[in-house]
């Protein structure tokens, strides 16, 4: 079997959303990617994350084609490729339904930065995409999911994001391997929740400074950070 121990720390990443509460059913999915092989390991499509084995898993190359497995990869495979062609350093996305982050993406708006707890792992603002058209939705909607999340991280002021709101839908993050997108997507769930309450303490609640936001963010990630988007 290929990439065994890849295999491996994606099944442990999948169930790792189950573990967080982050996915009901077989909902969500979490992929690797070995550069060097030029592959991919995905969740299959529509296992109960209880019945899912390494064997499970779907290794498919670049362009999506399955290279073995003998289940149907994740729908949203077509979205992880985008991510992994348009972010060179990462290693995992993680996709999810959590409630809290899904109802910030539901309102389409970006979850504002009110602590340090978001400060430590996101610079600036959660970005939100901009919604499909019906085109778009219509032909190669998982794609187009993908190149609206690139878009929305082009636009994105400050730079690194380990995760994104995609409207009217859901989060996805990534991070430098599959364990890191699950523990990603685990956070933004924390601070979309956090923010949601917030506000509902204090509507007026203002953003935390920049002074602090950069000391948090920067100390953690500074000048070698993994992750954000493609400087081109
Ligand atoms: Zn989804």
């Amino acid at each position: 079997m290929l990439l065994q121990t890849l295999r491996e720390e994606v099944l442990d990443a999948n169930l790792e959303l189950a573990r967080r509460g982050l996915v009901l059913y077989t909902f969500g999915n979490v992929s690797g990617i070995s550069r060097a092989d030029g592959l991919v390991v995905i969740k299959p499509s529509g296992v109960a994350y209880e019945e899912m084995r390494p064997e499970h898993l779907v290794v498919t190359d670049l362009d999506g084609k399955i290279v073995e497995g003998t289940l149907r990869p994740s729908s949203d495979l077509p979205t992880h490729l985008v991510l992994y062609g348009a972010i060179p350093d990462i290693g995992g996305v993680a996709h999810t339904h959590s409630d809290y982050a899904t109802a910030w993406a539901q309102a389409r708006r970006p979850v504002p930065c009110f602590g340090t707890t978001h400060a430590d792992y996101f610079h600036g603002p959660v970005p939100v995409t901009g919604i499909l058209s019906d085109a778009e939705i219509a032909s190669e909607y998982e794609k187009n999911t993908g190149h609206a999340i690139v878009r929305a991280l082009r636009d994105t002021e400050g730079g690194h994001t380990p995760g994104i709101l995609v409207a009217n839908h859901g989060p996805f993050a990534w991070g430098r391997d599959a364990r890191a997108a699950a523990q990603n997507a685990a956070i933004l769930e924390s601070i979309a929740r956090m923010a949601y309450l917030t506000l509902a303490i204090d509507e007026a609640a203002n953003p935390i400074g920049k002074g602090l936001h950069d000391k948090h963010f920067l100390r953690k990630h500074g000048a070698n950070a993994y992750y954000g988007q493609k400087k081109d």
